[in-house]
């Protein structure tokens, strides 16, 4: 007998051999239908392979990442069975689960192509052979019966990877006629594949180097029920309609230019009224606790990243450095703003009274990303992080953190994003030789990180061997409105930057001491949380952020005049409000200024020139009535205030 032990701390014994979805059934009926994969000792395992030894056990069902893996997992391997049978001299590259869904990455044959018209017929040979309940079968294999099993087949794709692997480590799982090279885990069986849908097809090349083949890719998603592919793919559809890049166009906030260059965003009028917004916020805030806004130039010498260790670490993977035409001098484009920082920190001897030095910079950086990886806001090749750098004595990091994370929920708060959590990351205590730093520092700082997320009370998971070799770190992730989660800001604490630069401050004994340094952005950078807040609320901005507060719609030319006098009435009282004055219907400039989603309407005619009125139509709530300027910038006004009162 073995000693199986739940997540609940409970042991019961079972058979050697027994299966987790034999113990499932044994639990109930209900449970074995819904459940995926398990959970072996920390190992996900396939629910059919027999457990030998005492161990813990958790079963994963559809709601657990394990078991959506596993389940995409298994319908990659089954998109492989049915592009096999429709397409005989296919050879398959990899084919893994990804955060939604999966894909195969496959070369069809000479002369054969796979567009997105042939995916209905794939969808359907999946459709037929998910019915058919085939077990997906584990086998161990020895490296040279893999190679010959996968080289009779003449899949070179497969063999290049066998030829990688340890022998003794290499699993083959098969299904029907299609045996994959594949670690599992896997489903037991096809038949709680219930939904299936093929997404796209696109070209990737093999391994990710563009010297090899260009492969198909065929990304799919599969459901253990219908409702959910259907709700799925409404998700979709509302996050197209949210895609940044269309409103960020709609509304002129931004854009991009070949000529410019790829990755590199150009902030409009209306974009950069809203930036300055948030900087503007997140500059309030940081005066109260105590920040120091400073600035830097956008490149420096390649010696400062040498000192810095990011030249070392980065530089072949960075733009190349910048030479100077006559003295021989390099320059490199600003990749972070730390070593600036650390460079005012030793332009004066400090004391431990000038300590905590916190320093604050909106400062533009520039990072090499392949052209393929670029994506709007959200990766891009220049972007201004909203830096800032404390240093302080190691007995103030807690505090400092705290202060941070209160910076951090004010944003959050200000902002909406009621859900959200944080990861902390800690080192691999297996191997704490490959981190700088002394061990006491390290095991007080990961301490008090921890402490200062419970009681803070924000939800965090701990993942170990997540830190940076230079120190622990904190990173927030937020979930927006379609319930799709975000990276955002970062705490890190740092003790190589210090040492590097040889940072030192006098103690209260008159002792040379280093300082630590903490990094933190609680935006990220202003692209990707502008990126991130556009698809959160749709481009309806609260309305101290919004670009335009109010437009102003004349019924007719003869009306401009009344127009422009109730504008500079209204920028009297602070509002930012434009006119629409083309020549076009009202119904039309309504409809317009409906899907830049300005706040308010206000249409001026006949009737409201005479009685010094506006008429007021609220975005989304349609006609507010009328009432004289002043009233209504008390109006918004008020609005504001109440929304800023709430931070
Ligand atoms: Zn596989
Ligand atoms: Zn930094």
């Amino acid at each position: 007998m073995i000693k199986i032990t739940f997540p609940d701390g409970s042991v019961r014994e079972y058979e050697k051999g027994t299966t987790a979805l034999q113990i499932a059934e044994s639990i109930s009926p209900r449970l074995a239908q819904d459940v995926l994969a398990a959970g072996i000792n920390g190992e996900t395992w396939d629910l059919s392979r027999p457990i030998e030894e005492d161990a813990t056990l958790k079963l994963y069902k559809w709601e657990d990442e394990e078991g959506k893996h596993t389940f995409w997992h298994s319908s990659a391997h089954l998109l492989a069975e049915a592009l096999q049978e429709l397409y005989p001299d296919i050879q398959f590259g990899i084919g893994p689960a990804i955060e939604n869904g999966f894909y195969y990455d496959v070369d069809p044959g000479k002369g054969v192509t796979i567009k997105d018209a042939d995916l209905a017929i794939v969808e359907k040979k999946m459709q037929e052979l998910a019915a058919k309940k085939e077990s997906l079968l584990r086998q161990t294999i020895s490296k040279t019966a893999a190679l010959k099993l996968f080289g009779d087949r003449h899949e070179t794709y497969k063999t290049e990877l066998i030829s990688e692997l340890a022998d003794g480590t290499i699993t083959t799982y098969t299904q029907g006629a299609f045996t994959d090279l594949c670690r599992g885990p896997h489903l037991p069986d096809t038949s709680s594949i219930k939904a299936i849908k093929l997404m796209s097809v696109a070209g990737a090349y093999w391994r990710g180097d563009e010297k090899r083949p260009q492969l198909t890719r065929i990304y799919g998603i599969t459901f253990p029920k219908k409702k959910l592919l259907d709700d799925y793919l409404v998700l979709l559809e509302e996050a197209k309609k949210r895609d940044h890049r269309k409103i960020g166009k709609e509304m002129e906030l931004f854009t991009f230019s070949q000529n410019v260059g790829q990755g590199l965003p150009l902030w409009l009028p209306k974009g950069t009224q809203l930036r300055l917004k948030l900087e503007d916020f997140l500059k309030k805030i940081q005066r109260e606790y105590g920040y120091q806004q400073v600035m830097s130039p956008h490149i420096g010498s390649k010696s400062l990243y040498v000192t810095s260790g990011h030249y070392a670490k980065y530089g072949k993977d960075s733009f190349q450095p910048i030479h100077t035409p006559e003295e021989g001098e390099e320059f490199l484009l600003k990749p972070m703003n730390c070593p600036h920082h650390c460079e005012m920190y030793k332009a004066f001897p400090r004391s431990y009274k000038d300590l905590p030095l916190r320093l604050a910079e909106f400062g533009t950086v520039y990072r090499y990303e392949q052209s393929g990886e670029l994506h709007g806001l959200t990766r891009v090749r220049g972007f201004t992080q909203d830096d800032a750098h404390i240093f302080c004595t190691p007995d103030q990091v807690k505090s400092e953190f705290i202060k941070v994370m209160e910076i951090i929920h004010i944003i959050f708060r200000a902002l909406n994003f009621t859900d959200f959590e944080a990861q902390i990351s800690l080192r691999d205590p297996a191997d704490k030789e490959k981190y700088i730093g002394s061990e006491e520092n390290w095991q007080r700082a990961e301490r008090e990180i921890i402490e200062v997320c419970e009681e803070t009370g924000i939800k965090a998971k701990i993942e170990l061997g997540e830190a940076a070799f230079y120190g622990p770190k904190l990173d927030f992730m937020v979930k927006d409105a379609l319930g799709r989660r975000w990276q955002l800001g970062t705490i890190q604490v740092d003790y190589n930057l210090p040492e590097r630069f040889e940072l030192e401050y006098i103690g209260s004994d008159n002792q040379r001491h280093r300082p630590v340094m903490i990094h933190r952005a609680p935006f990220g950078s202003m692209e990707r949380f502008v990126a991130v807040l556009i698809e959160h609320t749709a481009g309806k901005f609260p309305l101290w952020l919004v670009p335009d507060q109010a437009v102003i719609l004349p019924i007719s030319e003869r009306f401009n005049d009344y127009a422009e006098s109730v504008a500079k009435e209204l920028k009297k009282h602070d509002i930012r409000v434009i006119i629409d004055d083309r020549n076009e219907k009202i119904g039309r400039k309504i409809r317009d200024n409906e899907l830049k989603k300005i706040p308010y309407l206000l249409i001026v005619g006949e009737h409201e020139q005479e009685k010094n009125e506006i008429s007021v139509r609220k975005q989304g709530e349609g006609d507010a009535g009328s009432m004289k300027i002043t009233n209504f910038a008390e109006l918004l006004n008020n609005e504001v205030e109440k929304q800023m009162n709430q931070w």
